[in-house]
């Protein structure tokens, strides 16, 4: 059976820009290996969620890889907190988190702590407490970040943030979204945490060296986007296909590892800028013949249209084109199925993601080539695959493969 090679691009999708002659950063990028690739190719729209839908990178992923959001989502927490490498279990409630600095009136002062090294010491000062029957476990990330995790019975994610999300302003108490007593008393043990922390943190020998040298101190955890564990079919249970994942951001190595892939570490795969791609889609074509289904994530399209940057997201596209040439020669002999696309569109204009589709291809073993010879938003409005939402996606290469089950007799 031919491998399947999904390459996300994250905010591939984008508008006419003035400073590139109203042209997208992708229409606009000398790009002859994606070109070629849509040339020998099927192209299309996809709509990751549905027309009109502005879609999240979480559940945007979800939805590409056949899981509907409506039923496996409840929150970003527990997938950023897979990422970060936490185990999570049924029910568990997850946050992000960052170390932040208040003053003593508990006004935000800096969301990041002044992008300390570390939170690894911090973490583990937490990481184990119980408070109200409820474990907590603590992870640290990059820099500021940390993942929080509540373990206990009746747990509920309904609750709100204890991050303000901008400085100068008081933090928040977690308050309950809904009614119920789950909501009510999970809200109390992020409170009772909270407290807890500033006690913990705020005397901390790394704290009173901070203070001395005039770095923001590390002495409070901003919580945002509680989310809940539910359960996951693993992808090699829905699709029957041994999948992996090679990506550089938490959150997309987070949501691998809870569909059951396996995440595959690459060097300096960082998920920035500088990331290294070339390393990544080398590492995707050497595990093909041992995995069906390799997913490979591809951030910094994203984060430069989320900074207002399309001729740098041009530059990077057209950067990362050269990596692809190994791969035309397997799409051209069939060896592979390839399929390129973004989880949305960054409107580099407006440095949000849109609703608008994202041009999509697939190319090599099975597919019946359409006309489009350039890889763009509306040069693939006129591909064979017309508009295909993310839901079908998988399925669709599934057929391509031959493993799409009778419908009938
Ligand atoms: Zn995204």
């Amino acid at each position: 059976m031919k491998p399947i090679i999904l390459v996300i691009f994250d905010g591939l999708g984008d508008r006419p820009i003035k400073a590139l002659n109203f042209q997208t950063p992708l229409e606009a990028a000398k790009k002859p290996n994606l070109d070629k690739l849509a040339e020998v190719g099927i192209t299309g729209l996809l709509h990751t969620i549905e027309r009109g839908v502005r879609p999240g990178s979480d559940v945007a992923h979800l939805a590409i890889l056949g899981y509907n959001p409506k039923f496996y989502y409840a929150g970003r927490g527990p997938f950023e907190a897979s990422g970060y490498g936490i185990q999570l279990q049924e029910g568990d409630v997850a946050f992000r988190g960052n170390l932040g600095t208040v003053d003593k009136n508990f006004i935000v002062i800096d969301r990041r702590a002044g992008r300390i090294e570390s939170s690894e010491v911090f973490a583990e000062l937490i990481n184990g407490l119980e408070i109200d029957e409820v474990k907590i476990i603590a992870r640290a990330g990059l820099n500021h970040r940390i993942a929080i995790v509540l373990r206990g019975n009746n747990l509920s994610e309904k609750i709100s943030d204890t991050d303000p999300h901008v400085v100068d302003h008081p933090v928040k108490k977690s308050y309950p979204l809904t009614e119920d007593n789950n909501s009510k008393s999970t809200a109390l043990v992020v409170n009772k945490l909270s407290d807890k922390v500033y006690r913990l943190f705020n005397k901390h020998p790394i704290n009173k060296e901070r203070e001395k040298k005039g770095l923001p101190v590390a002495n409070y955890l901003l919580l945002r986007g509680a989310g809940k564990m539910l359960k996951y079919e693993s992808f090699l249970e829905k699709y029957n296909l041994k999948a992996a994942c090679i990506a550089g951001a938490g959150l997309y190595k987070g949501i691998a590892k809870i569909l059951g892939m396996e995440i595959i570490e690459v060097e300096g795969a960082t998920g920035k800028i500088d990331s290294n791609i070339k390393g990544k889609i080398k590492k995707a074509i050497d595990l093909s013949p041992a995995y069906d289904f390799i997913f490979v994530h591809i951030k910094a399209t994203d984060s430069l249209s989320e900074d207002g940057e399309p001729i740098q997201k041009k530059i990077f596209i057209e950067k990362t084109d050269q990596f692809f040439t190994p791969l035309v020669s397997l799409v051209k002999n069939r060896e592979i199925i390839l399929t390129v696309t973004g989880d949305h569109t960054t409107a580099s204009d407006l440095k949000i993601h849109t609703a608008d589709e994202v041009p999509i291809f697939v190319a090599g073993f099975g597919v019946r080539t359409d006309k489009v010879n350039k890889f763009g938003e509306r040069s693939c409005q006129n591909g064979g695959l017309g508009h295909i939402e993310g839901a079908n996606l998988i399925d669709f290469l599934i057929n391509l493969r031959g493993e799409t089950k009778l419908y009938g007799n």
